[in-house]
């Protein structure tokens, strides 16, 4: 290793704050990235392969392995942007926890003039998460395994969402399996879309001097909105997990419909017969709170967590659900279900931004303007 100070790889991991059931309090004044980056050449490191892992939105990730221990990881080669250099911090602050892919070490090389970050991460050799539940066909999946799963998603979205990070692209495919077979751990991936949500990150001089008590989005605040784009994910996962086939769905087996945006937006949805008829009314329960159409009233992850779906995983009943048979019935809809949920994602990122905060000047509210007057008097 080139420098050894400042590798992580092999590193056992000692970090206090990794302990997935005490995600770390929010402090966004010490949300400073520590990130360490080295600039010596990453094949000095590691034997890059010719294996292509699979390839992304914005870039490739192939295989490569520790010229000292031999041991296997993943490569992630992105353009050096500004946009990957948040990607890159925000997963690295993150990647402690047991339920988040792990970055072990990142490299700012240039080929042939164009500068590029290297992300060497743990090899998630298990595959995505629904691949692995479409594969349980000859023994039964139930829902207790399905609480167990969510858990675990649950537990990774608090411990992100407590350090004021959201991660607004939590879909079946950022779901990975560290290992095939019963000792894989699902972590989740893929930061491209994180965003920091804590005030300072977002409006440091706009601060109002007094709460305004007029309008939904103040209240509210920015950062719950990118909060509860995770919170509908995790919701439409949860779904899924339980029966097989997504929740705004045209009509079960065909593919999507052009009225399909407008049911998301209303929030219609069924839990239709037979998979759902033996699925416990706690489940159901956590879904509907968190498939709000209402971002306000949507579940935050601390709520879900408290639930005892969640919280009592192990007592949840162990009915066995239709969804390996239906993932693989329905295996040809699949892609069209994530392109769906691609775009419903993205039109909730971009939402969001739409929400314009007004500063106080900007603001024309007669009651505001009566009080702003009286207090200059
Ligand atoms: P992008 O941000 O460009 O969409 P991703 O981070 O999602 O890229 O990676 C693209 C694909 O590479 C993933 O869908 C997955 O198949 C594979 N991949 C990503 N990270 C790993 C990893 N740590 N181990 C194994 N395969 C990975």
């Amino acid at each position: 290793m080139g420098n050894v100070e400042t590798t992580r790889g092999g590193a056992e991991n000692s970090n206090p704050l990794s302990n997935q059931n005490l995600p770390p309090k929010a402090h966004s004044s010490t949300l400073q990235s520590t990130m360490p980056v080295h600039s010596h050449p990453v094949t000095q490191d590691y034997k890059i392969s010719r294996q292509v892992l699979g390839v992304g939105i914005n870039g490739k990730v192939v295989e490569c392995h520790n010229r000292k221990t031999g041991t296997k990881f993943a490569l992630k080669v992105l353009r050096d942007v500004p946009k990957a250099r948040r990607e890159v911090e925000l997963h690295y602050m993150a990647s402690e926890h047991r339920h988040i892919v792990k970055i072990f070490d990142v490299y700012e090389n240039t080929y042939n003039g164009v500068k590029c970050l290297l992300v060497v991460m743990e090899c998630m050799e298990g595959g995505e998460l629904f691949s692995r539940i479409q594969e349980r066909a000859q023994s039964a999946f139930t829902e207790r395994e399905g609480a167990e799963i969510m858990y675990d998603i649950c537990c990774a979205v608090q411990y992100l969402h407590r350090m004021n990070i959201a991660h607004r692209d939590i879909k079946p495919e950022n779901l990975l399996y560290s290992t095939k077979g019963s000792s894989g751990v699902l972590k989740l991936t893929d930061f491209g879309f994180a965003k920091r949500t804590d005030a300072t990150a977002i409006r440091p001089l706009e601060t109002p001097c007094y709460t305004p008590y007029y309008a939904a989005p103040e209240v509210l605040g920015p950062e719950k909105y990118d909060k509860s784009c995770d919170m509908w994910s995790i919701g439409v996962v949860m779904y899924i997990l339980l029966c097989g086939f997504p929740p705004f769905y045209s009509a079960h087996g065909l593919p999507m419909s052009p009225g399909m945006k407008t049911r998301i937006r209303s929030g219609q949805y069924v839990f239709p017969s037979p998979e759902w008829d033996r699925v416990s009314e706690a489940a159901k329960d956590v879904i509907r709170g968190l498939l709000k159409t209402d971002p306000s009233e949507r579940l935050t992850i601390d709520q879900v967590m408290a639930h005892k779906w969640i919280t009592h995983y192990m007592k949840v009943p162990e009915t066995p659900l239709f969804t390996p048979a239906v993932l693989n019935e329905e295996r040809m809809q699949w892609s069209e279900m994530q392109d769906e949920m691609e775009k419903t994602l993205a039109s909730m990122r971009v939402g969001n931004e739409d929400i314009h905060i007004k500063s106080l000047k900007e603001s024309n509210n007669k009651l505001l303007n009566k009080r702003m007057k009286k207090e200059k008097k």
